[in-house]
């Protein structure tokens, strides 16, 4: 019995004259097609020498062959390892350094920035453009179909899969076929997917969300996907007509708001809307619902657990939560300082145990033993708790604590408030080094004009409604929050850009 993920995707299609991929240009894969493309991507793979375990890295633009690439390197029993197509030349000579992958595939634009770096890292360096075309190519047009998918097991290695670096420098993940296999049925399950979804595919895919989360759901159900090259509103709210399913980060539906066209009408045809990487503000999911009539069903998940928690498919989504544990994992909150469980209500470390759990950091044997439990709990870094009917509510990172005075202070809680007052699109709360609290607690917002309210208004309605140590000591305006790609704020940015302000 193999366990390879591409072997369970391709015995479990139903109708193989289906569409599997529909590009923004028109054109049209067939899950038969998608077989036999990369049939010949993995036969060009093991003709350049990669072999089960070897992983294959990629920095490529999305585009149909790189998903094909992704799914032949799975085929040929390689490990996947995408590359954010943000990264510097010096950031990928870390990476390849670190991976040491046996082939590195990257633009053709980028191979003379790159070529070094790929041959220190004992590295071949093939090309793909943003169309598709490229050397890999070619060599796959060149090979044949078949291709006789490379037994795994469970246990054994699909993917390497770097985490953001929102708090410090990206881990690489080790994803075994198994993690991947078990939570896109989970997801699958859960989210009622069924061959007559059409996902509009809009994120990237050197992340879990892209990759894994839609793609992999898409292709297990036999659905299809509308594959666009990145997020553009105009073009999302043109094709709600005839897709089902949109899986966005909390931005998405943020710039879709925006659209003065989004209304019940133009998302009648539409069934689910998933929101994740970071965290959706309320004010977000209740201002979609009001719009369209749809609850934005937002879960929780990250880089080594894949998903986790989800809002509930039937049954009340509840802005501000991510839901219940997916079945088959477990979830629970912990004292971040003993690691005890906490009763339900309080907020402490959460901790996850289940089939998506990786299987640790690549080289990283030291961090790997500190956050993963013999007893097979992962502690996510994540600070939250469970109310009472059950539903995950996310507090914030643990990195992100603020200790003002000797008290805790979760910015969550701040911003919470900060958000839900008139003039006030959203808000970050930090610590910044401070003489006599350590740190002190500062709110950077982002206000809805420029003189739609003052420091003073701000400091007069926190006064009364949080503790006089959890309210902000300064409070800063800003256009905008600096967020990466996947939307998440990054606030060690903040952090350095105000570093001085009590000092
Ligand atoms: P790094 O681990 O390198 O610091 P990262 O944790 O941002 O980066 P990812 O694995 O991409 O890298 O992101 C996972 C994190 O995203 C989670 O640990 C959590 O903090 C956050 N996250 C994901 N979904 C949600 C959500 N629905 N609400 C709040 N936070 C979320
Ligand atoms: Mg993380």
């Amino acid at each position: 019995m193999t366990a390879n993920l591409f072997h369970i995707l391709e015995t479990g299609i139903a109708d193989p004259h289906a569409t599997a991929i529909e590009t923004a240009g028109g054109e049209r894969i067939s899950y038969a097609d998608l077989i036999a493309r990369t049939g010949r991507m993995a036969n060009a793979l093991a003709g350049m020498g990669v072999k089960p375990g070897d992983r294959v890295a990629a920095q490529v633009e999305k585009s149909v062959q790189a998903i094909i690439l992704y799914l032949a390197a799975v085929r040929a029993g390689a490990v996947f390892l995408p590359l954010n197509t943000g990264y510097t030349s010096s950031e990928i000579d870390y990476f390849i350094g670190d991976a040491t992958p046996a082939v590195f595939v990257c633009d053709p634009a980028q191979v003379d920035a790159l070529a070094d770096a790929a041959s220190r890292a004992g590295a071949r360096i093939v090309t793909l453009d943003a169309g598709g075309q490229g050397s890999l190519t070619d060599a796959a047009a060149a090979a044949p179909a078949d291709f006789a998918t490379v037994p795994r097991q469970a246990d054994d290695l699909a993917a390497l899969l770097y985490t953001s670096g929102t708090t410090g420098r990206s881990k690489g993940a080790m994803l075994t076929h198994g993690n991947l296999v078990s939570n896109t049925t989970a997801l699958r399950d859960a989210w009622r997917y069924t061959a007559q979804d059409v996902l509009i595919h809009a994120l990237p895919i050197f992340h879990t969300h892209g990759l894994f989360v839609a793609t992999n759901v898409t292709l297990f159900s036999g659905a299809s996907m509308i594959f666009l090259a990145k997020f553009d509103p105009d073009q999302i709210i043109g094709l709600m007509d005839r897709a089902t399913v949109l899986m966005g980060v909390p931005t998405f539906y943020v710039r879709l708001l925006g659209d003065g066209r989004l209304d019940r009408g133009r998302t009648a045809h539409m069934r689910l809307f998933v929101s994740g990487s970071a965290p959706l503000l309320a004010e977000t999911h209740r201002e979609w619902q009001a719009r369209t009539g749809h609850a934005i069903l937002e879960r929780y998940g990250m880089t080594e657990t894949n998903m986790n928690a989800s809002n509930p498919y039937e049954g009340d989504r509840i802005a501000g939560t991510v839901g219940m544990p997916l079945p088959g994992v477990e979830i629970i909150v912990t004292d971040p300082d003993t690691g005890a469980e906490l009763p339900q209500g309080e907020i402490g470390m959460i901790e996850v145990r289940g089939p998506n759990v990786f299987k640790g950091y690549w080289q990283m044997p030291e961090k790997t033993a500190a956050e993963l439990r013999d007893n097979g709990f992962f502690i996510t870094g994540d600070l939250g708790k469970f109310d009472e009917c059950g539903y995950l509510h996310i507090v914030g990172r643990g990195k992100d604590l603020i200790i003002t005075g000797g008290y805790n202070v979760y910015p969550k809680e701040i911003e919470t408030e900060i958000d839900a007052l008139p003039g006030v699109v959203e808000s970050a709360v930090i610590g910044l080094p401070h003489r006599d609290f350590g740190e002190g607690v500062t709110a950077v917002i982002v206000p809805t004009g420029r003189d739609a309210l003052s420091e003073h208004d701000v400091l007069a309605a926190l006064d009364g409604r949080l503790a006089k140590f959890k309210q902000p000591k300064r409070v800063l305006f800003v256009d905008d929050l600096p967020r990466n790609t996947m939307g998440k704020v990054q606030k060690n940015l903040l952090r350095d850009r105000y570093a001085d302000l009590y000092r």
